[in-house]
């Protein structure tokens, strides 16, 4: 066993830090407050390279294996939390099936400029009646004369309103279900593709989320990606083990963040003639969230390690989504008791660390939804 990351592991991790520091940081309220996409830093952003890190070389990426890019969402998720969910949705979901599926041309044409950040990118699952429950997908896709017709609305498509390109979950042998859902690549400027309102959220601000719409749109043969139709479903399992553990370790930077905050005004804020740093009941949660963000930590870079040796993972990328994703919940609130009535003052950051962490509990799946899918595979091994 080695628990130790790679020297050039470090390396990169102290890059990126730095970038975290001096690019994002001194705009993460601005960014909060003001809910805008930060157009300026994503274009600084993407002349560093990042948007590539898990896309070959030949198309301009860093080709990164799967713990260096975990390192990279880790440190990512210290900046801000909005700007970090627009990045990697163009890193992963919103740039992966066509990576994986595409034709060479349409690599060069949506590929190549989307890890340039020329093109953003994104993906929709969600519609307005139907998040966890895919199955229940009513936008459709209906094949004529060489290609697709696709109709329905998607909800919820971070970068959706900014987007230059989507991969579409659609049904394309309604009555199937889960058998009959492929993925189809529209691009901005297809007759009938529009966005609809844009969604003013609790947290995760600066990443533009919100409603696509797709009528009558028609796409060529080659814009379904994958073989199919009806394979839609088994593709998103690889990509999504990936999606489960960059979320825990986005959320184990949030708990860190909050509970290394909470620590420094623990140090300062007099109460009875003495820091309550001092106070026994104070000191034990920063003791409690050591212990479970340690935990958590070691648990996503595990996860991270089975993916990058091939070794089936996908309760291993559940659990530990949802155990990193809960003791972030935990320390968020605990942080944000430390601070007292200051933690609903808009001037300190505990408020955001509040509300950022909540969107991490859907992202990937919610987590009674992942129970259940646990609970069963616990019962089937035993
Ligand atoms: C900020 C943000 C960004 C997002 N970005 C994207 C994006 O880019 N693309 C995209 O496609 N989607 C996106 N989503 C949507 C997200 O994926 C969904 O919110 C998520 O899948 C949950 O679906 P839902 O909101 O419809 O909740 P529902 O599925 O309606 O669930 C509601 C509640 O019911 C529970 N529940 C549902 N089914 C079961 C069950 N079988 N057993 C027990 N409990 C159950 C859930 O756990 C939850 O508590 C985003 C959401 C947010 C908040």
């Amino acid at each position: 066993m080695d628990f130790s990351f790679t020297e050039e592991q470090e390396f990169f991790r102290s890059q990126v830090k730095d970038v975290v520091d001096r690019m994002i940081r001194p705009k993460t309220q601005e960014i909060d407050e003001s809910n805008k996409f930060p157009r300026d830093l994503w274009n600084e952003f993407a002349a560093l390279g990042y948007l590539g890190l898990r896309h070959p070389e030949e198309y301009g990426g860093l080709d990164m294996d799967v713990i260096t890019s975990m390192v990279f969402y880790e440190e990512m998720a210290r900046g801000s939390c909005g700007f970090c969910m627009a990045v990697t949705m163009q890193i992963l979901m919103g740039t992966y099936f066509v990576g994986r599926f595409g034709s060479e041309e349409i690599k060069q044409r949506v590929l190549v400029p989307a890890i340039k950040g020329e093109k953003i990118g994104t993906i929709c699952f969600t519609e307005d009646q139907s998040g966890s429950d895919l199955a229940g997908t009513r936008t459709t896709a209906v094949q004529k004369d060489g290609g697709w017709v696709l109709n329905g609305r998607k909800m919820w498509i971070t970068n959706g309103p900014i987007c230059d390109f989507c991969t579409v979950l659609a049904q394309t042998n309604p009555g199937s279900r889960m058998e009959g859902l492929s993925f189809f690549l529209v691009e901005k400027g297809t007759p009938g593709f529009s966005t609809g309102q844009d969604l003013n959220k609790l947290g995760s601000r600066g990443s533009i989320t919100g409603e696509l719409i797709f009528d009558n749109v028609f796409v060529p043969d080659e814009n379904l990606l994958g073989d199919g139709p009806g394979n839609g479903v088994k593709y998103t399992t690889d990509i999504l083990n990936e999606v489960r553990v960059m979320t825990g370790l986005n959320a184990c930077a949030i708990a860190d963040e909050a509970i290394k905050d909470a620590g420094r005004y623990a140090n300062e804020r007099v109460a009875f003639g003495k820091p309550i740093s001092k106070f026994q009941l104070i000191r034990s949660k920063f003791a409690k969230h050591w212990a479970w963000h340690e935990a958590a930590r070691l648990f996503c870079y595990e996860a991270a390690w089975m993916i990058q040796e091939g070794k089936p993972c996908g309760s291993e990328a559940m659990l530990s989504k949802m155990f990193a994703t809960e003791m972030c919940m935990s320390a968020v609130d605990e942080a944000s008791r430390i601070y007292g009535g200051n933690s609903f003052a808009m001037e300190y950051s505990q408020q955001r660390f509040l509300r950022d962490a909540r969107f991490l509990l859907f992202g990937g799946g919610c987590h009674e939804v992942l129970q259940n899918a646990l609970g069963a595979a616990y019962l089937r091994k035993i």
